[in-house]
């Protein structure tokens, strides 16, 4: 760093990696840019090591071709010996030394943040001076503009909403193709006989980031090949993934949106027809309109190739369902974070930490995560998120475990994509219905329960699975919950037509498995 004069401190946070901010459109000789490795980041929660690699990198990629464009940058390593761990303290220390310098930051994601720096700024008596991240297609408050009370916050009317604001595949005010929504075409098990490309991987040798780790004792989880990093680090490579996503797998998108990867393909095929992208969305690298622009047009091009329904479904992943998480995240924040409506209690089962379990696809979908700091979304709802709900975990745990597990997790998408859809700790503010399923859901869209060593057709006895009977307890135990919701009476009807003798076996099974789940 100079020894220049600096009016103006900009911060940029490891999250916000966007240089098509309107920041870096033009030079200005006064601005100092500042990012910074902390400690605070790396210690929050216990974070996959391909994650803590993969944002720092990032990040001093970032800052380098900044430098090169002739910003001036100032880059605290997590090593730096002025770097105080915390971010508001090294702002301090900057702002200590450039007393006559304006602090301007960009509207952090997370509430975390958001409330440290603001809190901060308050006792100091520092004025900062707040911009857009200029990344999202809607602002924090969207939902207040969209629906009048909390009642009915459905997602496919945010989405319409989204897609006529933004005319994305639309013809006039209709939808293309006369549907707004093309699932019945969608979510089809994975065919033997379909072959699937194999995911994009780089080689970024991040050594250097990992032997600091080591040395600055940062605890992290899962596994990590340092020298061979496969997620994107750089603009250039985020665009190579997107653009590998619509040549290869955009096809087949939709048709296998929901379905697992056959065992023979754990090896080579782990993230199926999933773009891979919401590292390179989430660190900002990629703007969301950018790739749904880019999406739409390889279907313009290749109209023979690729249906309507493989570019929907992607579409609504991203107008829809991001947008719409991050306004339920601001909505609701910060009493969504403590939301237990379920009362569940038990602790995590070991076997999230290591995959240490019979259950074939919890061990295949923790194996995956903590190798590729990676599970595709019905992996994390249905298989280990279906299984912490029917167990009644604790929604804090299973938001930590999701929080650092996996290589896109902020907690603004993590969040209510956790406590919400997928533990229904938020009592439906988010899902209509919990999102629980017997081993008769995993049969029908995988192929796991054919190599288990549990029975997937088996309520009861020693190789019964254990998603059977948990299911049937997680209906039994929730009736004053769930008996009036429309949508789950099908299976209050089943449950009250066994004999009160077959309901006591199933319940004594679950209780067993519940008695001794770390060993399941
Ligand atoms: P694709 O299947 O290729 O989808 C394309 C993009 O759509 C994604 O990159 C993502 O940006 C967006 N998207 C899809 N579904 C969602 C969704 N439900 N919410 C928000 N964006 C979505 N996503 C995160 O980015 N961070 C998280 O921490 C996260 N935690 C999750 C926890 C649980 C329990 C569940 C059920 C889902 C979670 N998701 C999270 C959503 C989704 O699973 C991931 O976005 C997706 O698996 C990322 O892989 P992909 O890029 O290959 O996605
Ligand atoms: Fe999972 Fe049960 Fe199927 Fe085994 S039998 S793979 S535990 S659903």
């Amino acid at each position: 760093m100079t020894n220049k004069r600096y009016q103006t401190l900009r911060l940029i946070l490891g999250d916000q990696l966007n240089a098509s901010h309107s920041w870096f459109q033009h030079q200005q000789k006064d601005v100092l840019y500042v990012m910074m490795e902390v400690a605070q980041e790396t210690n929050y929660v216990r974070h996959h090591r391909q994650k803590v690699l993969a944002f720092f990198a990032a990040m001093r990629n970032f800052a380098k071709a900044l430098t090169s464009k002739g910003f001036d940058v100032h880059y605290l390593r997590l090593d730096d010996e002025q770097n105080t761990g915390s971010i508001t303290d090294n702002l301090a220390a900057l702002l200590a030394r450039y007393p006559d310098a304006q602090l301007q930051c960009q509207l952090p994601d997370e509430y975390r943040l958001d409330h440290q720096l603001r809190s901060w700024a308050g006792a100091e008596n520092i004025t900062i001076e707040w911009f857009d991240s200029e990344h999202f297609l809607t602002q924090r408050n969207c939902l207040d503009k969209i629906f009048k009370s909390d009642d009915s916050l459905l997602m496919e009317t945010f989405y319409r909403h989204m897609r006529r604001r933004l005319g994305i595949l639309m013809d006039g005010d209709k939808p293309l193709g006369g549907k707004w929504n093309f699932d019945a075409d969608n979510r089809k098990k994975l065919p033997k006989n379909v072959t699937v490309p194999e995911p994009l991987c780089f080689a970024n040798d991040v050594s250097d980031i990992d032997t600091m780790l080591s040395n600055c004792g940062i605890a992290t989880l899962g596994n990590a090949q340092p020298q061979r990093l496969l997620w994107p680090t750089s603009r250039a490579q985020a665009r190579q993934l997107l653009s590998y996503f619509c040549q290869h797998l955009l096809p087949y998108f939709g048709t296998y949106q929901d379905a697992m990867a056959l065992p023979e393909q754990h090896q080579h095929a782990w993230s199926l027809f999933h773009s891979r992208l919401s590292f390179a969305l989430n660190s900002k690298m990629l703007s969301p309109l950018e790739v749904v622009t880019n999406v739409v047009e390889h279907w313009q091009q290749r109209p023979d190739e690729i249906e309507l329904n493989q570019v929907e479904g992607f579409v609504r992943q991203i107008i829809g369902w991001r947008e719409y998480v991050r306004g339920i995240y601001w909505r609701f924040m910060p009493n969504y974070k403590n939301q237990n409506q379920l009362q569940h209690q038990r602790d995590l089962p070991g076997f999230y930490w290591d995959a240490d379990t019979h259950m074939n696809c919890v061990r295949q979908a923790v194996q995956q995560s903590l190798d590729y700091a990676y599970a595709h979304h019905i992996q994390r709802l249905m298989i280990t998120g279906n299984f912490a709900l029917l167990a009644g975990v604790n929604p804090d745990h299973v938001d930590a475990w999701y929080l650092g597990i996996y290589i896109d997790a902020i907690e603004w998408v993590e969040l209510p994509n956790t406590r919400g859809m997928s533990q229904y700790a938020d009592g439906g503010i988010l899902a209509t219905k919990p999102y629980v399923a017997s081993a008769n859901y995993v049969h029908k869209m995988s192929h796991y329960c054919s190599d288990c060593y549990y029975q997937h057709n088996q309520k009861t006895g020693d190789k019964a699975c254990p998603f059977n009977s948990l299911y049937w307890h997680f209906i039994d135990r929730h009736q004053q919950a769930f008996a009036q919701n429309q949508r789950m009476s099908m299976m209050y009807s089943v449950w009250h037509k066994k004999t009160p003798s077959e309901r006591e076996q199933i319940l004594q099974q679950a209780q067993r498995y519940l008695d001794n789940m770390n060993t399941l």
